[in-house]
């Protein structure tokens, strides 16, 4: 039986007002942060955060800082309204989507800003793209972020580390739960959250998988049969 709507919030001053009026109701918030294009492995991340919290935050925000300028931020994809029938049949539902239009715009810099929407209509381009002009204060985990999938994406890490602590300085969650398929990057996350003591405690779920064994992932979702035969013999040779 699907659930009630969720309040859908856009706005961060909003998010954290609402934040605040819950905890000073006496309430826990857990915060599930996430991409969209949601599947079974973001719901294992909210079954989660039921267990720990009273009320539970789901953000969809396809973050720009965290691309190059050659990966795929402007084909990443996205269908939220799939996601909020998904979030309404996961048993308890969600609290809060806050789904942003863009945390990078401060909305007083004549400059545009370094992660933001282009001059020609509105693509949300990275900050390497246009040289990072308005925004400049970056999260750096820096031995941890060296290492494995660092050294392909050089600002990937760095990107994470300074929207998770946007999205923790936003909604002021009680816990934040991540997957441990992204295993580096939830190493950073706990590592930071230590190095600045925030007062957020970290949860790590297990790995959902695919039946054919694949990761269920928001970007496996849409390989072909054939590069789906590939990407499994990539991980076994990984493996072996
Ligand atoms: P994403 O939307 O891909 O940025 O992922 C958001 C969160 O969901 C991250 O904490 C991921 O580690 C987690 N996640 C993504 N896929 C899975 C999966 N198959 N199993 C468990 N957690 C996942």
């Amino acid at each position: 039986m699907a659930n009630k709507d969720p309040l859908m919030i856009t706005d961060k001053d909003e998010m954290r007002k609402w934040s605040r009026s819950m905890r000073a109701q006496g309430k826990t918030i857990g915060l599930v942060p996430t991409m969209g294009y949601l599947h079974e492995g973001h719901l294992s991340l909210i079954q989660e955060s039921h267990k720990q919290t009273h009320l539970t935050v789901v953000s969809i925000y396809i973050n720009p800082g965290q691309f190059s300028p050659t990966e795929d931020l402007s084909t990443y994809p996205s269908d939220l309204l799939g996601d909020i029938q998904k979030l309404k049949s996961v048993p308890g539902g969600v609290d809060v989507v806050f789904n942003p239009k863009n945390l990078y715009d401060y909305g007083n810099n004549d400059n545009g800003c370094g992660v933001g929407l282009d001059q020609e209509g509105g693509k949300v381009v990275s900050c390497v793209e246009t040289g990072g002009m308005g925004h400049e204060t970056w999260v750096r985990v820096e031995r941890l972020e060296k290492d494995l999938c660092g050294k392909s994406r050089p600002v990937f890490f760095r990107g994470v580390a300074t929207i998770v602590t946007k999205l923790f300085n936003i909604v002021e969650p009680d816990v934040a739960v991540f997957g441990k398929k992204d295993y580096q990057q939830w190493r950073i996350i706990k590592r930071m959250v230590r190095d600045l003591d925030f007062g957020i405690k970290v949860i790590g779920t297990e790995l959902a998988r695919d039946d054919d064994g694949l990761a269920k992932s928001s970007r496996n979702a849409r390989l072909s049969p054939d590069d789906r035969q590939k990407q499994r013999m990539v991980k076994m040779i990984a493996k072996s």
